[in-house]
């Protein structure tokens, strides 16, 4: 019975405790930033409060990581940052130089790269237009079209016809046949299908596969979906797949910090908060580990070696955004308010980062002004409006007071890409010179 069942997982629930951060480990990680504070004080100094600060050494230190540990399993691997994941145009031409192509999932966003002669740019996405498959045609020479559906397929065609050019591309495969994803892609057992319709479209060059899963804390889903692949292009005629020359295995890298969430947003947490609601959540650290990119890439090797290269040699590609964009920016705060040594608020809103992402997602916030390596309960409100704009609940000081400088590091993914403009402006752009203990305004 149905009652049994769950009776049993909630019990299991109840007598497990969440996984915990380890308090060293994120004593440490507080204290390398700590070192750091004279050179994060003199840009508020120079630039005042909020700021979105641009770290130049973690990006390029990012990006270089992930090529070599990918390439040290994959040599061939061809990397594509996901710019969706943080498009400040800093990024990008950072990353460019880095020699990393660009994925971009818009016109918008192909229009951002192109102004930075990116050499090699892949275009996906569901439902693209008439004018994003014209202006992906205009720069042919460097653009690779990643087709999400049979009708895409027509319209690039007769894009691609009308301008008497030919394009290359790919197609999008769907990863799950059902759920919330199907939305993305054309399903593996209509390979054929699209691959045959393909060669009836003279000016559109297939010649490669892409999926994307998201939020891989290890290789799971990439081995069952790549195991798909194999024996599905093993039931093809090999004349049809010979064209294919890349495989684009997306991005959902989680970066090497694991995941740190609040008690509350766990299984065991949100449980015991709908049996026993309290009017704040449940905020002890919790960690979540994420498989080292390297073993990622040697499991990812493994499986393409044995289920897929077999019946067809194509060069691996991947779309890496979080893990390259992590620790690229971080947020810099002034307590503005003291309502009693539990409750503070600070000079930005979380419009900065354009979500709630403080009420699930746990970040150390550093008292600058009182630095210290102990973390001490307070609620960190920003001056929204709203009692969801929340920073954080605790900090790391002696003590905090109106005028203390907050810092929040690694703030780069899926934050500055959301900011909205809501109630409050936004904070001003500074860039952290990698080597140089310099900062600049960003222009
Ligand atoms: C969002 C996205 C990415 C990047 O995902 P991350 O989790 O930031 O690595 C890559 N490829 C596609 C198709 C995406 O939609």
């Amino acid at each position: 019975m149905e009652k049994d069942k769950y009776l049993l997982k909630a019990t299991r629930l109840l007598d497990s405790e969440p996984p915990a951060l380890d308090g060293g480990k994120l004593r440490a990680y507080v204290e390398e930033f700590l070192g750091r504070r004279d050179l994060y004080l003199a840009a508020w100094r120079q630039f005042g409060s909020p700021l979105y600060m641009l770290d130049e050494a973690a990006l390029m230190a990012r990006a270089d990581e992930f090529y070599r540990r990918f390439s040290a399993q994959i040599p061939d691997i061809n990397c594509f940052y996901a710019i969706k994941s943080n498009y400040h145009p800093f990024l990008i031409k950072t990353l460019i130089a880095r020699g990393y192509g660009m994925d971009v999932s818009s016109g918008v966003e192909l229009k951002l790269v192109l102004d930075h002669s990116p050499d090699r740019v892949i275009f996906s996405g569901p439902a693209k237009t008439l004018d994003e498959l014209k202006l992906a045609c205009a720069h042919a020479d460097r653009v690779t079209v990643l087709i999400d559906s049979f009708g895409e397929l027509e319209r690039l065609q007769a894009v691609a016809a009308g301008m008497k050019i030919k394009v290359r591309a790919g197609v999008r495969l769907t990863v799950e046949d059902r759920g919330l994803w199907r939305k993305f892609g054309i399903s593996l057992a209509l390979l054929e299908a699209f691959l045959k319709k393909s060669g009836e479209c003279p000016n559109v060059s297939v010649e490669g596969l892409q999926y994307h899963t998201s939020w891989n804390m290890d290789t799971s889903q990439h081995e069952t979906f790549l195991k798909r692949l194999g024996s599905q292009l093993g039931a093809l005629p090999a004349p049809l797949i010979g064209g294919l020359k890349f495989l684009d295995m997306g991005g959902g890298y989680w970066p090497p910090e694991g995941e740190w969430v609040h008690a509350a947003v766990t299984p065991e947490g949100q449980l015991r908060a709908c049996l026993d609601p309290q009017p704040l959540p449940a905020v002890e650290h919790c960690f979540y580990p994420a498989l080292p990119l390297e073993d990622f890439a040697g499991r990812i090797r493994s499986v393409l070696e044995s289920d897929v290269f077999p019946h067809c040699r194509m060069q691996p590609c991947v779309e890496p955004g979080r893990w390259i964009c992590h620790p690229s920016m971080h947020i810099l705060l002034t307590v503005m308010d003291k309502k009693g040594d539990d409750l503070v608020i600070v000079d930005a809103g979380t419009n900065t980062v354009g979500w709630e992402r403080y009420e699930r997602d746990y970040f150390p916030v550093l008292n600058l002004t009182r630095p210290s390596l102990e973390e001490k309960p307070c609620v960190i409100y920003g001056s929204l409006c709203t009692p969801h704009d929340i920073w954080g609940f605790h900090y790391f000081g002696e003590d905090i007071r109106p005028g203390d400088i907050l810092f929040i590091p690694d703030q780069g993914a899926y934050t500055y890409s959301l900011r909205q403009q809501f109630i409050k402006p936004l904070p001003a752009e500074v860039v952290l010179r990698a080597g140089k203990n310099s900062i600049e305004a960003y222009k």
